[in-house]
């Protein structure tokens, strides 16, 4: 069935050629029977917040990227919002952030009453480099977030060497990155800290969650208590028969905790992670090799060494081939019933960004250039490669229609 919209916009035009009878979304999560059975089971056994299953995921998790601890949160902002928090950041620290990211990457930033320093990128990951951190330090940096963006892990032994120099603590941002690789080092083990968030569309996902990884031990016994109002002991323990009544609060924290319900989800998600991340390979591959053959689109760079997440699939239009511009052809994609988004317009073009951190457009021309040509295309899981076929034909079809 096609939707509401795209019948009515039948009746009035034919579709365009290479249009899909049905809509394709950007994104459907692929959850199972196995998925709602973890939930209600949950349910079922009287423990409804942070508890037992929280802390068999968190386990299961610290295991599948090698760390020693994590910590399930209610989002990735609040791991991000923490982790920072942790590594010392104070009112007037600054903490560098790419602009190419989403706005949750530097928001957090303003949460601590420090400034968010925005930092150009690799003109063909977009990636930050250690190059685009040197551009901007300043005495007062504190720390860098590096993000890696659609999936692709960053440089980082730049990044660490010079974060040593410079004395300034690295948090990954991989909330696109789980799970992801640099050699033999999983993401999340590659700086100081590291924040993975199961939104909606994430690889793996509970709807709304994050998890915190910490290096130093002592930042992630203080992150837990932090997590729980900065309560001394996990409060669940308070309700178990081993537990006590009496507890001391440590410090003003916040209530960034993850459910046992949210919890029982990801925990079955994570058990499909390698199939999931197998799956998005194959389609990652099948796009690659057909959409090679179209001069006009540049096909997502990966890196020698590197294990990518295949978070998202982000092409690049080149102008000098098309007389069409990145929005024209996404409205001929959304015309043949393909949905697509863009990941990101840059930090620095949007309101808030200039009018209190005094950013200008052209600051940051990397970044400006890939968000001109970038369309994120539809990649997940629950998707067949009939699908990945379909957008494969309607780009080709608008490519050769709107030929230079
Ligand atoms: C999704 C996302 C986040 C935030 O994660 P939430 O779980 O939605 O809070 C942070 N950074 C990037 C790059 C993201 O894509």
């Amino acid at each position: 069935m096609a939707r509401s919209s795209s019948l009515a916009r039948a009746v009035k035009a034919p579709m365009p050629p290479a249009s899909r009878d049905e809509w394709l979304p950007f994104h459907r999560p692929s959850l199972d029977a196995r998925d709602i059975e973890g939930v209600v089971e949950t349910l079922r056994s009287g423990w409804l917040t942070t508890g037992p299953v929280t802390r068999r995921f968190e386990q299961k998790f610290a295991r599948a990227i090698g760390a020693r601890d994590a910590l399930a949160l209610s989002s990735g902002t609040a791991a991000l919002h923490l982790a920072l928090r942790v590594l010392g950041v104070q009112p007037g620290d600054d903490v560098i952030v790419p602009t190419y990211t989403f706005t949750a990457t530097a928001e957090v930033v303003t949460y601590l009453g420090a400034r968010p320093v925005l930092a150009d990128v690799d003109p063909v990951t977009g990636n930050l480099r250690a190059e685009d951190v040197a551009a901007v330090l300043t005495p007062t940096a504190r720390a860098v977030v590096p993000v890696h963006l659609a999936g692709l892990p960053c440089e980082m032994a730049p990044l660490r060497e010079l974060a040593e120099g410079a004395d300034i603590r690295i948090l990954e941002d991989a909330a696109h990155a789980f799970p992801a690789s640099e050699g033999r080092k999983p993401v999340g083990t590659l700086g100081d800290a590291a924040a993975f968030s199961f939104y909606a569309t994430k690889n793996i996902t509970t709807g709304e969650g994050g998890m915190l990884v910490l290096q130093d031990p002592a930042a992630a016994e203080q992150a837990r208590i932090l997590a729980l109002h900065g309560i001394s002991r996990d409060a669940w323990l308070r309700y178990t028969a081993s537990g006590s009544w009496r507890y001391q609060i440590l410090a003003s924290g916040y209530k960034y905790n993850l459910t046992d319900i949210a919890s029982s989800l990801v925990l079955s998600q994570l058990a499909k992670a390698r199939a999931f991340h197998a799956r998005r390979r194959l389609l990652a591959a099948r796009y690659g090799r057909a959409l090679r053959g179209l001069d006009a689109i540049e096909t997502p760079p990966t890196r020698a060494g590197t294990e990518h997440a295949w978070h998202l699939y982000v092409i690049r239009v080149l102008p000098e081939v098309l007389r069409i511009d990145r929005d024209a052809v996404i409205e001929e994609l959304r015309a043949r019933n393909i949905g697509t988004s863009v990941h990101f317009i840059p930090l620095h073009l949007h309101p808030y960004y200039q009018q209190v951190w005094g950013y200008r457009p052209g600051a940051f021309p990397h970044a400006e250039a890939l968000f001109e040509q970038a369309i994120s295309l539809p990649l997940y899981p629950a998707m067949s490669v009939g699908d990945v076929d379909d957008v494969v034909a309607a780009l080709t079809d608008i490519v050769k229609r709107h030929r230079r």
